[in-house]
Order: C-alpha cells, then sequence, then structure tokens
C-alpha cells in the first residue's frame, strides 16, 4: 500500500499571537464541538472515498491549539482515522500544544489515546518578549508544560522557539537555545519571525512602530542555533529543524520531499494524485459544506510538471540530504543535467551549493541565504526539448 500522510487543522486558540497569520480563531466552545463532528465526518468520508487503499505513516494535529479541545474528542477524532484507514501500528502521531493548555492528566489521556509526539510552542523564554508577541504564557508555564508532558509519558517531544523578534538581543537568543537544551527535547524547531499582512505585527510594521533587529544580528542568531543545536547532538536535518538521531519528524518530511498526505479542517491543504486541493477557510463555512457534501474543498489544482519539478527542487534544498540529481532528472522528465551547469558552477564557486554522490544540497555558507540559492536554482532548471515554462 502506498504510504499517507494525514493533517488535522484545530482551528481555535486561546487569543491570537501578535505575529500570526494561520487560519485559526479565538475559542468558541459551542462551534467547536461541531467542528470536531464535521472533522469526524470528513476524516470518514475520505476513508471511504479513497479508490485504492492507503497505509497511514503519520497523522498531525496541527493549528491553532489543539491542545485547547478536550482530550476526549482529540481522542475520538484520532480513533475516526483509525477506523476510517489502516493506520501502521509504528504511525508517528502527533499534537501540537502550547503551554497554557497542558496538564499531566490531559497528556496521559492522549498519550493512552495513541498520540506519541507533542510540539510545544515555547517561541521564548523571556517573559518580556512572550508579552510582546501576544503569548499568553509565561517562560515558567512553558518549562512546566515541558514537565507535565514527559511525566505523563511522552518520550518524542519537540520544542518550537522564535528568533528575529523585537527587542530580542542575541544574548537573549543565546539563552532561550540553553533553556531548552536544558530541558533535552528530542527535536528544535527554529522560526526567524516573518512579519505577515493582517497580523498586528503588519500594521505595526507598516507604521514604522515595530523595531526589529538587524539584519546582520538576524543572521548571527540563526547561525548561534546551527552552532549550538548540532554541538548538544540535534542533528540539523532541515534548514530549521534539529532532531537527536531518530527523531525527525516523519510527517514534515513527507511534505518536503512531495508525499502524498490528506488535508482535513478548516483551510487545510492536501495533495493526492497530483492534484493540490484547499478547504474552505471559515470554521462556519467549512463545517456547513461538511454537512452538505461531506468534503469542504474550496480550490483545486493540478500543478504542471514544471511547477511541480520546481517545488520539488524547492523543498528538497531545505533538506540536509539535498536532492538525488539523477533520480530528480527522471522523476520529472528533465534534461541532464536538469539544472543549468553555469548556475551550479556560480553557485558552487561561490561556495552556496555543493554537489556529492549525485546529491546537491545547500553548503553552510548558502543557509544563510536560502531563499534566493533556491529561487535561483529553480529559475536555472533545463527543460527537455519541445517544453516550454
Ligand atoms: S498559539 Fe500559534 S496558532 Fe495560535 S495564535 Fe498563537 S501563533 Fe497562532
Amino acid at each position: 500500500m502506498n504510504p499517507l500522510a494525514l493533517y488535522l487543522h484545530i482551528p481555535y486558540c486561546l487569543s491570537r499571537c501578535h505575529y500570526c497569520d494561520f487560519n485559526t480563531y479565538v475559542l468558541d466552545p459551542p462551534q467547536s464541538r461541531e467542528y470536531v463532528r464535521a472533522l469526524a465526518a470528513e476524516v470518514r468520508h475520505y476513508g471511504a472515498a479513497l479508490e485504492e487503499p492507503r497505509q497511514v505513516e503519520t497523522i498531525f494535529f496541527g493549528g491553532g491549539t489543539p491542545s485547547l479541545l478536550p482530550p476526549e474528542d482529540l481522542c475520538a477524532l484520532l480513533e475516526a482515522c483509525r477506523a476510517a484507514f489502516p493506520v501502521s501500528p509504528g504511525a508517528e502521531v502527533t499534537l501540537e500544544a502550547n503551554p497554557e493548555t497542558v496538564t499531566a492528566a490531559a497528556f496521559a489521556t492522549l498519550l493512552h489515546g495513541g498520540f506519541n509526539r507533542v510540539s510545544l510552542g515555547v517561541q521564548a523564554l523571556q517573559a518580556g518578549l512572550l508579552h510582546v508577541l501576544g503569548r499568553p504564557h509565561t517562560p515558567a508555564r512553558a518549562a512546566e508544560a515541558f514537565a507535565a508532558i514527559r511525566a505523563a509519558g511522552f518520550r518524542n517531544v519537540n520544542l518550537d522557539v522564535m528568533f528575529g523578534l523585537p527587542g530580542q538581543s542575541l544574548r537573549d537568543w543565546c539563552r532561550t537555545l540553553e533553556g531548552v537544551l536544558a530541558l533535552g527535547p528530542e527535536h528544535v524547531s527554529t522560526y526567524g519571525l516573518t512579519v505577515e499582512d493582517g497580523t498586528l505585527f503588519g500594521r505595526l510594521s507598516r507604521e514604522g512602530a515595530l523595531r526589529l533587529p538587524a539584519e546582520g544580528a538576524h543572521l548571527a542568531m540563526y547561525r548561534e542555533a546551527i552552532r549550538v543545536l548540532p554541538a548538544a547532538g540535534y542533528r540539523r536535518y532541515e534548514i530549521s529543524n534539529f532532531a537527536r538521531p531518530g527523531f525527525e519528524c516523519r510527517h514534515n518530511l513527507t511534505y518536503w520531499r512531495q508525499g502524498e498526505y490528506l488535508g482535513l479542517g478548516a483551510g487545510a491543504h492536501g495533495f493526492l494524485g497530483g492534484t493540490r486541493y484547499m478547504n474552505h477557510r471559515l470554521p462556519a463555512a467549512y463545517i456547513a459544506a461538511v454537512r452538505s457534501q461531506g468534503i469542504a474543498v474550496a480550490t483545486r489544482e493540478r500543478p504542471s510538471p514544471l511547477e511541480h519539478a520546481e517545488e520539488a527542487l524547492m523543498l528538497g534544498l531545505r533538506l540536509a540530504e539535498g536532492i538525488d540529481l539523477s533520480a530528480f532528472t527522471v522523476r520529472f522528465d528533465l534534461q541532464d543535467p536538469p539544472i543549468d551547469p553555469s548556475a551550479l558552477a556560480r553557485l558552487g564557486g561561490l561556495g552556496l551549493i555543493e554537489a556529492h554522490g549525485g546529491r546537491l544540497r545547500l553548503a553552510e555558507a548558502g543557509l544563510t541565504v536560502s531563499d534566493s540559492v533556491i529561487v535561483e536554482l529553480a529559475a536555472s532548471l533545463v527543460l527537455p526539448a519541445g517544453i516550454h515554462a
């Protein structure tokens, strides 16, 4: 059976963080109960509708703040997945959580219900920075939440942390990394802040009222992460993700390797049979669509072979393993070599990329300018004769 990943979106949080542009809303309990019923119905619909049986290898409950829902509801949703799909006995089942919602009792229920990985949003270990971000928890609460997750029995935990925050110094960031290492999770995700339209930070930025670290300071923070975390035994397997051996996030690796996945829930994206789709974003519209049609697809698109190849390149180069050039050439029916040799020579000469054993990857110097390197390589794909972009 071909593998499949499931993503279930829980679009509720206690409050909106000042930087967040995810599809999430302040918790509305009557609606969230309806939402859980709709999500279970969508799971059942896809389970019955798939033409060939698929082995589910990973399930990811993301948000939003999934841990805001009662643990019994989350376990019932996981049970609905198991009833609708053959789920591998060794499947990775992740729950995203935020510190203010974590109790050892709830997480013991979740572990018992089949969740085996937790991704906890810590973001910073300075009360002032958490306040600036609009996070509703303190550094102490984050540490307590981690201890509660461990006490419940979870042995695979990711901590999310952010750098490039307003008012954050390199020293703050080093302290956050030290604090995270002292907790000893299996996985660490480090995100550089990006300011998005439609957020409080977006408005403050337009008004000139958001003071971010200078570009050099932002880069110094990233460099510190890629120095400190590997030195402590966390391998950088993706630009922003670090794991102890064997604890890489299998679900996210599916995205980066362009595997197939079903996105379930409001605003979720899926990729199946060469088609991408996105569900209705608003929970009320999503619930209404599932009630009437069993699914809630708002848009569908079928990427062209070139778009598909560009995406594979962009995602694959995020990984430390890079891409296998000959497999890439065959998969997308490109010319050999699949990338303009002059672009490879130029970027290689600058020390930004490296090719070894038939694989192309970003060199360490390329990590800090990864976006522009990847865009240049994608623009240098060599199409087969007769095919035009
Ligand atoms: S907790 Fe996460 S999903 Fe919720 S508002 Fe904050 S950043 Fe967004």
